[in-house]
């Protein structure tokens, strides 16, 4: 009875609910599909789009990676690590600690039959050196030392102690001679110094009857306008070193932690013979090779008398 009474009612209800379909068929559904279509579209333009970025964007990175690396294997925006210094890791700790040590070469009572071929050495290396003149050999070659890019500094005339100690005179008038002869070779004057044995030499004493010459001239240098160099490494090619071997040993065991400049003499065949593994020893251990100017590292000893 209950289904029968139900059945009645849904029968009676049904032509409501047919209308109220058509309407909602009629008006509703539309509206459904326009406001359930908008964002379908969008969503799939949009994903599109971003398939073509996500397509595309590796090509552009390609190709600004390998142009950047083909040009300057400079870092790119996509490789947030790039490898930096690509030279730094190649070198050793103890060369990365010399990075910034320079070494003055330095040579003097030249010119010598010696002096051409430490200058072919010189040149191979593209190596800079400081020559200390004297009046002695070829003329030509304190020419060529300064043509080839050498600073040229004085070293007296003679050489000779008991004439360029033997007063101030005496001394500033073996300067002048010497620097006569730099103007004659290269056309220019030059302010740098260095006194026979060093400014702390003692051996004046002999010749300079009791008036401590190396304390006036080293004052009386700076008043001309010229600046007097010592050395603070010593080859000790003119004392107990003999061979190429000691002389290399004498220099590059004792290269100071900054600057060094090295006292050697390029009248000594056994010296110009040590000359090519110094500058080896120094390049591979990441020394700069430079000559001296007027504002250079004096290395100074201190006058003694
Ligand atoms: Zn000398």
């Amino acid at each position: 009875m209950k289904i029968f009474r139900r059945s009645r009612l849904r029968r009676r209800r049904r032509p409501l609910v047919r209308l109220a379909l058509f309407v909602a068929i009629v008006f509703a559904l539309p509206t459904v599909l326009i406001i359930s279509g908008q964002p379908k579209d969008e969503d799939r333009i949009n994903s599109v789009i971003n398939q073509r970025d996500v397509l595309e964007d590796p090509v552009i990175d390609f190709r600004e990676v390998s142009a950047k690396d083909s040009e300057a294997e400079e870092p790119s925006e996509q490789n947030p690590e790039p490898d930096p210094e690509p030279e730094e890791p190649e070198q050793t700790p103890e060369q990365a600690a010399k990075t910034g040590e320079i070494i003055y070469l330095t040579f003097d009572d030249g010119p010598s039959p010696y002096t051409a071929n430490l200058l072919d050495i010189l040149k191979k290396y593209g190596i800079k050196a400081t020559f200390f003149v004297t009046g002695a050999g070829d003329e030509s070659l304190i020419t060529r030392e300064y043509n080839e890019g050498h600073a040229i500094g004085l070293h007296t005339m003679t050489h000779r102690y008991d004439l360029v100690y033997s007063s101030p005179e005496a001394f500033f008038a073996e300067l002048d001679a010497v620097q006569a002869r730099v103007k004659n070779a290269t056309g220019k004057t030059t302010n740098l110094v260095r006194f026979p044995g060093g400014s702390s030499n003692t051996i004046s004493r002999r010749y300079d009857h009791g008036t401590h010459i190396m304390s006036y001239l080293a004052q009386e240098t700076t008043n001309r306008g010229l600046v007097y160099f010592d050395w603070n490494v010593d080859s000790n090619d003119a004392g107990t070193a003999k061979t190429a071997g000691e002389v290399y040993t004498n220099v590059v065991t004792t290269l100071k932690p900054g600057e060094s400049v090295v006292l050697q003499h390029d009248n000594r065949d056994f010296s110009v013979a040590a000359v090519e593994s110094i500058i080896q020893y120094g390049l591979e251990h990441g020394y700069t090779f430079a000559k001296l100017d007027a504002g250079s590292f004096t290395a100074h000893h201190g006058v003694a008398n």
